[in-house]
């Protein structure tokens, strides 16, 4: 398999003494897609901040293109910051109000030291390719509906060309015919640019339609990680299958049928003993509260960090 372009060992980040993410690893290969996926306070927006370098880790590592982010300095740093973009959840908060389109999609080039001239009919082709009429290039952000300024963020992340996409929520308060547009698009565009793609989603259809490979976090902790076809057709963790219990289209068939998940996650202040999904598993025995669970990796290649994985048929000798 080629090298991976990201890849995150032991990778912790605390709040002071609030561990926020704890020990996740993976490694993201070229043209790959992982979804991190989880209820608000997991800790995905924070897996992701330190992924792009944004808040130094606690402990472990972020590599990108075999070099720890920690190593990299002057132009090797700005190379990396041209390389890995995001789109933001929020893109009235990340667009500034008071530049327009045509501004918005020029900064990041300027910011790269990038001949505007020989970039723009690049970020022409760009703006037709998100499906945007040249009109939109002297409106501001407010002028635009609500997808429109998703396309747009979704057009300034790829301006420099990047490698490695992240994407915070990409289809969040979208109307669900406008959300299926950008996730089409987040598809070609990933095929047309050789997009590596790091997504955050609480929206699980988005997620099976975009990714290769999801990874399930709890209280800053990977309780799953695995293909995507493995991951959501047939979970391994409680947890997984808890939340995944809550999309019904996600179970036609009823083969995983489950309570939906009681209560909500704990305070990473105050985590529970043993196993910190143990006071919301209808599994939970004197074990789970006292001992907290090892990753396994189980023969279908997927890691679960559970006492008593579901498909025991799977477990590793
Ligand atoms: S370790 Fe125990 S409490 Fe935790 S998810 Fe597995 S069965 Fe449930």
């Amino acid at each position: 398999m080629s090298l991976a372009l990201l890849s995150l060992d032991g990778l912790s980040l605390n709040y002071g003494t609030v561990p926020a993410v704890r020990a996740v690893s993976f490694d993201l290969h070229p043209g790959e897609t992982l979804s991190v996926v989880g209820e608000s306070g997991s800790g995905k927006s924070s897996l992701i901040r330190t992924a792009l370098g944004l808040v130094p880790p606690t402990a472990g590592t972020v590599r990108f293109d075999g070099r720890g982010l920690g190593d990299l300095r002057g132009r090797e740093a700005k190379a990396f910051r041209r390389d890995a973009q995001m789109i933001f959840q929020d893109p009235a908060a990340a667009l500034s109000p008071r530049m327009t389109v045509r501004s918005l999609l020029a900064e990041p080039l300027r910011i790269h030291g990038v001949a505007e001239w020989d970039a723009w009919p690049g970020v022409l082709d760009l703006l037709r390719r998100v499906g945007l009429p040249e009109s939109v290039l002297d409106k501001h952000p407010h002028q635009i509906s609500g997808g429109q300024a998703r396309r747009v963020g979704i057009a300034r992340a790829l301006v420099l060309r990047p490698r490695l996409l992240v994407a915070d929520e990409p289809t969040a308060g979208l109307d669900l015919s406008v959300q299926g547009d950008i996730v089409n698009l987040l598809v070609d565009l990933q095929r047309d640019f050789g997009l590596t793609i790091l997504m955050v989603s609480h929206n699980l259809d988005v997620v099976r339609a975009m990714s290769d490979r999801v990874l399930v976090l709890y209280l800053g902790r990977a309780v799953e990680v695995g293909p995507a076809e493995h991951v959501l057709d047939a979970p391994a963790h409680p947890y997984t299958r808890a939340l995944l219990a809550a999309v019904p289209r996600f179970d036609p068939g009823n083969r995983h049928r489950a309570p939906p998940l009681p209560g909500e996650v704990p305070s990473p202040r105050t985590p529970p003993s043993g196993c910190a999904f143990h006071p919301r598993c209808p599994l939970s025995d004197a074990r789970c509260r006292a001992e907290e669970p090892a990753e396994h990796t189980l023969t279908d290649g997927r890691r679960v960090a559970c006492h008593k994985p579901l498909l025991a048929s799977l477990a590793a000798a």
